[in-house]
């Protein structure tokens, strides 16, 4: 299994919130990830090589936007 974002529903995009300005402050999937997998950049961007699969960031996200599938 590998970490896949839905980017048309993920809310970070170029860079900013669009879901509430928290301007990546909220607790969602980058904090969530215990091994530092994932960035928050342009867009949020997953490091295949640090994901262990445990699935904190799907428990995370609120807005159904990333899954291990
Ligand atoms: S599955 Fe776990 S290790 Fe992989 S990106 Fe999500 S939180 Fe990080
Ligand atoms: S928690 Fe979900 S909506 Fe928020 S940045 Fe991560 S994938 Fe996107």
């Amino acid at each position: 299994m590998t970490v896949k974002i839905d980017y048309e529903k993920c809310c970070w995009k170029d860079g900013a919130c669009t879901s509430c300005s928290c301007k990546g402050a909220c607790k969602g999937c980058v904090e969530a990830c215990p091994t530092g997998a994932l960035e928050r950049k342009k867009m949020i961007e997953v490091d295949d090589d640090k994901c262990i699969d445990c699935g904190a960031c799907v428990a995370a996200c609120e807005h159904d936007a990333i899954c291990l599938c």
